[in-house]
């Protein structure tokens, strides 16, 4: 491992050891990691076993990091089925931590941690900001939400261990997120990138130049964006913007992370193991190639996970980082198979109106879809917001930047759309996921 180090660039950590093991001793450690989380699981989690017995599966079968293909999925129904913690293979007496989903529909996800679990999720978030150029002595905002939701304690464990100085915000009130950014001189910001945004926009308001302030970092996640999105929040503010993955059934924030070089996200792979199937067939997929994403747990604890489908569709980049790293990359994750929309038989996603939507002078990163019926056919309206300039500017910009608008939409998505321009901030705004989609159709 000290050779390797010794490759490492400026922006890493001692915890970022791992990030430049020599690929053979990875995927050696990889392998030995992967035989003891199946023996575990087979031990512990009644589930595991018999999902294995019924395939006339034992733990000795893996004999290499392609046995993995062998091994059954586990979907998220199934931790829906084993409510509450009938996947965990620790007793409670070892267990330190409880997170779960906010469970809109039926009951929640519940995931657990081991003290062992916490600090590996500690060090995985110390390696993804040491890769995002982050250091002691950064003030590190942290607007993801506290509670049952992984992004507000993840990020902040991880902030701390990476000897940073915390601010605890939690997400919602804007204005006193401005303040203390002001105020308190933070460097870095940590939300999704909507609530970014949102933020930019109330600084604008309050009169706050973003441009003036040392806030230069921004680590965002939990919801799927876009270069386009990247791009208009690097122009509002200094920002570099980094994309941070991940997922509760995992671990939390921390599965993977862009580097200062901005060419996918390194998964922490001596941790999460990753595969790219086809999510129709379950295939495994070359590098390269686009399909659905699917993480197993090599280290975890209390809660193994074994070949975890996440409905997030990327793809592995073949090639070595140039940052040095030997860690694989994934492509960002712009859309989830869950996001999917079915508008008159054709597949839209959410991230293809928007990547649309921000190419335009003028429009706002704000829109909203609305899927409704008339005469039995789906209706697809996109509300967009307008800059006030543009909104009071001569009603010909308006209507040429409307029908710009519908013409590139019907062309990107194959699908006519009804594009209804609005005022800035007459779209409610998220104090976290943004709400993309409201969908009235009666199915
Ligand atoms: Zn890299």
């Amino acid at each position: 491992m000290s050779s390797a180090l010794a490759t490492s660039a400026a922006d890493s950590h001692p915890a970022s050891a791992p990030d430049y093991l020599p690929v053979p001793q990875l995927r050696e450690l990889q392998l030995q990691r992967l035989r003891g989380v199946i023996g575990r699981a087979w031990q512990q989690v009644k589930f595991f076993r018999s999902r294995l017995e019924q395939r006339g599966l034992a733990p000795q079968d893996i004999r290499s990091l392609a046995d993995i293909a062998k091994l059954p999925f586990t979907v998220k129904s199934d931790l829906r089925d084993t409510y509450p913690f009938g996947l965990f293979a620790s007793p409670m007496k070892d267990i330190v931590r409880l997170h779960a989903s906010s469970g809109t529909t039926g009951k929640p996800i519940v995931v657990a941690y081991t003290q062992e679990d916490v600090n590996t999720w500690t060090s995985v978030i110390v390696r993804c900001f040491a890769g995002c150029g982050l250091h002691r002595g950064d003030i590190i905002q942290n607007a993801y939400g506290y509670g049952l939701f992984t992004g507000g304690l993840g990020v902040h464990y991880g902030a701390e261990g990476l000897g940073a100085t915390v601010i605890p915000m939690s997400g919602g009130n804007a204005h006193r997120q401005i303040m203390l950014m002001k105020d308190f001189g933070t460097t870095v910001l940590c939300c999704t990138p909507s609530y970014c945004l949102h933020l930019l926009e109330c600084a604008g308001e309050l009169g706050v130049d973003m441009k003036q302030l040392p806030l230069r970092a921004g680590v965002f996640g939990a919801e799927p964006w876009t270069e386009a999105m990247r791009r208009r929040i690097e122009s509002l503010s200094n920002i570099e913007a980094f994309d941070i993955y991940g997922l509760s059934e995992i671990i939390g924030p921390g599965v993977g992370c862009e580097c200062r070089r901005h060419q996918g996200l390194h998964i922490f792979e001596d941790h999460f193991y990753p595969e790219i199937i086809d999510p129709a067939t379950g295939e495994v997929q070359p590098d390269g190639i686009e399909g659905e994403l699917v993480l197993t747990t090599l280290t975890k604890q209390a809660m193994p996970m074994i070949r975890y489908r996440t409905r997030d569709i990327a793809m592995l980049l073949p090639g070595r980082c140039e940052c040095g790293r030997t860690l694989r990359r994934i492509s960002r994750v712009g859309r989830r198979s869950d996001d999917m929309l079915i508008v008159r038989g054709v597949n839209v996603f959410p991230s293809q109106v928007e990547s649309a939507l921000l190419q335009f002078e003028g429009t706002l990163p704000q829109y909203q879809i609305l899927l409704g019926r008339e005469h039995g056919l789906d209706q697809m309206v996109v509300q967009v917001e307008v800059t006030p300039q543009m909104f009071n500017d001569k009603i010909g910009a308006l209507q040429a930047l409307h029908d710009q608008l519908e013409a590139t939409l019907d062309r990107v998505l194959g699908l006519r759309v009804q594009v209804a321009l609005v005022e800035a901030r007459s779209l409610q705004r998220s104090e976290g996921k943004a709400r993309r989609v409201i969908d009235r159709r009666i199915t």
